[in-house]
């Protein structure tokens, strides 16, 4: 059997990593295993769903990396739909009910003080066809529930193992609203049949609705998917993410400047046994992903994480995938300019202070204490400077001063970039060039 899986996110908002989450652990479980990844625009609810948001969901995949096979909007698919609609009418498993949300929020109201199960009474279906004229009558439209058969519903869920979801003790879900629009879960299970999947994977506040999916997709004379639920994520304080999700956009995410292959790795990675590290590239993640990793408590969403393993992923990159990046921010100094840099900085950007410190303008910082040794260094200075320098030159300034250790190469660092830790100062000095060093050594902002 192939793998075919599919990730339908709701255009409603840009992805946060929450249900990025879902979609990726969707593509790693496909690309692991030689499947399918299909993107399914979940567009059903026309009033919230717009084109801004789905172009986001797919600019955000892409940059992500995560490419797909098969891209579908439901909103094309409503013929579909009716046809199921209509088979589920005819076989008596979906059936009119006119009650308005006040009416069963009082009813619930009562169950409620009655110590009863707020569940729906089904008192739509013991209508007669006279007393449904007559609501008719008064202007009223129905909303369609599903009958459900009310039965232990069981599967073996590859992320929680065997689950059961009684269905008895669920109100009949509403699968079409009084203006004719379809909710999600009726859709959804069509598509499921229609574009053959094999796995259902997505978070696990679906569970109860897959007990009812589970019901329609046998009343719809079809197999039921393999189906994975896999636990949500909450925060570092162990709260949901729901509060802070505006934050938590892929979109703010990249304007922050983190790379996209540590967020893919944080999100792989976390609530797994595997450690928080950055893998090579998002295949290398897929290579390695398995639902028997995943534990069965929540995954913690830490900055902190993401920030140690974004450094991670930066201290790795070879300059060949940097320099085009280099290049755009004007900070393209060369190999060895990357290479030692690369380890200071914790966000792509934070290049440009170290580029500036080469090519731009920089007031050196020389403290009263360490003029002498600065003054003689100035004398010292290589004619012209290289890869070697840096050592030929303190060698000669700690013979000439005594100065030695962090005595010697902090004084000269700092009248040279004006700051007291970065880079190799090996590779930093013939990059800041002799007449730029002259200058600073002398106390002059150059
Ligand atoms: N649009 C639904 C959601 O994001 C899809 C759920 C599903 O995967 O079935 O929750």
């Amino acid at each position: 059997m192939t793998v075919k899986v599919r990730f339908a996110p709701s255009p409603t908002g840009r992805l946060h990593v929450g249900n990025i989450r879902t979609g990726l652990i969707n593509w790693l479980f496909a690309r692991g295993e030689g499947g399918q990844f299909v993107l399914r625009i979940d567009d059903t609810d026309r009033e919230r769903s717009t084109r801004e948001y789905e172009q986001g969901i797919e600019t955000d995949l892409t940059w992500l990396g995560m490419t797909w096979d098969e891209k579908h909007s439901q909103s094309a698919r409503f013929p579909l739909y009716r046809d199921a609609m209509e088979r589920l009418k005819s076989h008596g498993r979906l059936y009119p009910a006119y009650e308005t949300q006040d009416e069963l929020d009082r009813r619930r109201k009562v169950q409620l003080s009655r110590g009863q199960p707020p569940v729906y009474d089904r008192a739509a279906l013991k209508l007669t066809d006279a007393e449904r004229a007559a609501l008719e009558a008064e202007g009223r439209r129905p909303h369609w529930r599903f009958r459900l058969e009310g039965k232990r519903v069981k599967w073996e869920d590859l992320a929680r193992g065997h689950c059961e979801v009684d269905t008895a003790s669920m109100s009949d879900p509403v699968l079409i609203r009084e203006d004719g629009a379809f909710l999600y879960t009726l859709p959804s299970v069509v598509d499921d049949i229609d574009m053959a999947i094999t796995h259902v994977v997505r978070g696990e506040d679906h569970v109860t609705n897959t007990g009812a999916q589970i019901e329609i997709f046998e009343a719809l004379g079809a197999r039921a998917p393999q189906f994975a639920h896999t636990t949500l994520l909450v925060g570092a304080d162990g709260e949901g993410l729901s509060k802070r999700l505006g934050s938590l956009s892929i979109m703010d995410l990249r304007e922050q400047g983190y790379e996209p292959l540590a967020i893919v790795s944080h999100l792989a990675r976390i609530g797994t046994s595997d450690p928080l590290e950055p893998g090579d590239n998002i295949a290398g993640l897929a290579a390695d992903f398995a639902f028997g990793k995943m534990a069965r408590h929540p995954g913690r969403y830490d900055f902190d994480d993401l920030a140690r393993i974004n450094a991670a992923v930066l201290h790795a990159m070879p300059y060949e995938t940097a320099q085009p990046r280099l290049a755009n921010i004007g900070a393209d100094l060369g190999e060895a300019f990357w290479l030692s840099v690369r380890s200071n900085v914790a966000l792509f950007s934070g290049v440009g202070v170290w580029a500036h410190v080469v090519s731009g303008s920089v007031e050196p910082l020389i403290a009263e204490e360490d003029r002498p040794v600065v003054e003689a260094a100035a004398g010292l200075l290589p004619e012209t400077l290289d890869g070697d320098s840096w050592s030929v030159w303190t060698s000669l300034v700690k013979a000439a001063t005594g100065a030695k250790g962090r005595g010697l190469f902090m004084p000269l660092r700092r009248a040279l970039t004006g700051l007291d830790h970065g880079p190799e100062m090996a590779v930093m000095l013939p990059l800041i060039g002799r007449e730029k060093a002259v200058r600073r050594l002398a106390g002059e902002t150059a």
